[in-house]
């Protein structure tokens, strides 16, 4: 490893292991990336980048790239594109569904509708959710099997695993050979199973597609996509005539043909921010008690080594709150809970104890108690609080 690389590795923090490796993908100026990751120990994952020729980085806003992993292979490699190649004349009309339309499905689809040369078809459980995309030029279909019929790739983009597996039941007879089903949700791998068996069934092509990053990322474009299925699928919504990935997102990983390996990989992403969370929150209700300037303490932050830009993000909103306030959502607290609920089932189910992020569900769950599930997740703040 070369030495600025293994300076950066041993200044980060070990919970924020995974954050780290997806930050670096994001901020890097490569324009080919390799990651080999021995199968053997996942602790021993080893990075090479490759920089290109000015060896200086772009702005992350200005790189998209796609990273893709061949599923026999350790492998990465990245593309890189610009936002010229969004509208590059030599793409295609292809019409695009989109099952959805809440906080991320709605600037997700303005994206699709808006970067590319697309024709969109929209359903949502609640019509009216979907007037700013109908304004924006998308068609409202009447059921989701209508969207699925019309839409050569449809895009899924709901709460839960209750609700992905109820509207994957809902679209499947418009299914047919060879269509594509991208579902976006935050699930777990056995519901993500289940999505798929029910679109190959019907002759799909099914890829798990759930995306890191938040309501301010789906808005300009910069989601970093966690896949696993259908290769095909994710190499034509990729392909440069479609370009769908990078209409939505900053980058695009390929974890292999094994459905359940996106889940995982974004229920580990965020049981690690959710619980990195819990602690910011720890620490400013700590700070409260111990009558220290708050806004000292998001300075401290910002100047050392354990900042992240979450603290950035959220801080100043937290420490200007009080226990009446209401926390607007970009991620709703209840959809947090779900992920730490289903981070800490998967360590069950393979055996491994999670302390941490064990502890803070619980704190989320007492926040969803106390009536905060649709505040932002910044709202277990009120569960640590004195109130
Ligand atoms: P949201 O604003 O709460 O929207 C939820 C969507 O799911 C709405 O379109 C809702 O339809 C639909 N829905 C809920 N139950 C349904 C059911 N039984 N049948 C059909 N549709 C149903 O959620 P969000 O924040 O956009 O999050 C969506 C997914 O992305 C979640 O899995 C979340 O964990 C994940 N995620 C969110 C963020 C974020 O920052 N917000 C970031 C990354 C990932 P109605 O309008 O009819 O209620």
């Amino acid at each position: 490893m070369r030495k600025r690389e293994r300076k950066r590795h041993t200044h980060t923090h070990t919970h924020t292991r995974v954050l780290f490796l997806i930050t670096m993908y994001a901020s890097c100026s490569a324009a080919r990336i390799n990651i080999t990751s021995p199968s053997s120990s996942p602790s021993a994952v080893a990075f090479t980048r490759t920089f290109n020729k000015s060896n200086k980085a772009p702005s992350p806003l200005k790189q998209k790239r796609t990273i893709q992993t061949l599923s026999t292979s350790i492998i990465k490699t990245t593309r890189a594109s610009s936002t010229s190649d969004k509208m590059s004349s030599s793409q295609t009309t292809k019409t695009i569904g989109f099952l959805g339309a809440g906080i991320m499905a709605v600037p997700m689809a303005l994206n699709l509708l808006n970067n590319g040369k697309h024709n969109l078809i929209v359903w949502n459980r609640t019509a009216s959710a979907c007037d700013p995309l109908v304004k924006a030029g998308a068609t409202l279909a009447k059921t989701a099997q209508e969207v699925c019929e019309k839409a050569d790739v449809t895009y899924v983009m709901v709460s839960t695993p209750e609700a992905t597996l109820e509207v994957a039941n809902l679209a499947k007879d418009g299914i047919s050979d060879n269509k594509g089903y991208v579902d976006c949700s935050t699930v777990d791998r056995h519901t993500a199973k289940k999505v798929s068996d029910i679109i190959t069934s019907k002759g799909g092509r099914y890829l798990e597609g759930p995306v890191s990053g938040s309501k301010a990322p789906a808005e300009n474009g910069q989601l970093i996509f966690l896949c696993a299925g259908s290769e095909s699928l994710f190499k034509e919504i990729n392909a440069d005539d479609a370009n769908q990935l990078n209409q939505m997102g900053k980058a695009s990983f390929f974890l292999g043909e094994e459905v359940g390996a996106g889940a995982n990989m974004k229920l580990i992403v965020n049981s690690c921010m959710g619980s990195i969370m819990a602690s910011f929150a720890e620490s400013i209700a700590l700070c409260e008690d111990a009558n220290l300037s708050k806004q000292d303490l998001l300075d401290v932050l910002s100047l050392g080594a354990i900042n992240v830009p979450m603290f950035g993000m959220k801080g100043p909103g937290m420490i200007a709150s009080d226990k009446s306030t209401k926390f607007a959502p970009a991620f709703p607290l209840k959809h947090q809970q779900k992920d730490m609920r289903l981070a800490v089932q998967l360590a069950d189910e393979l055996g491994r104890e999670l302390p941490v992020a064990a502890t803070a569900n619980e704190m989320y769950k007492r926040a969803r108690r106390d009536g905060h599930d649709d505040e932002d997740f910044a709202a277990v703040l009120h569960a640590v609080r004195r109130e």
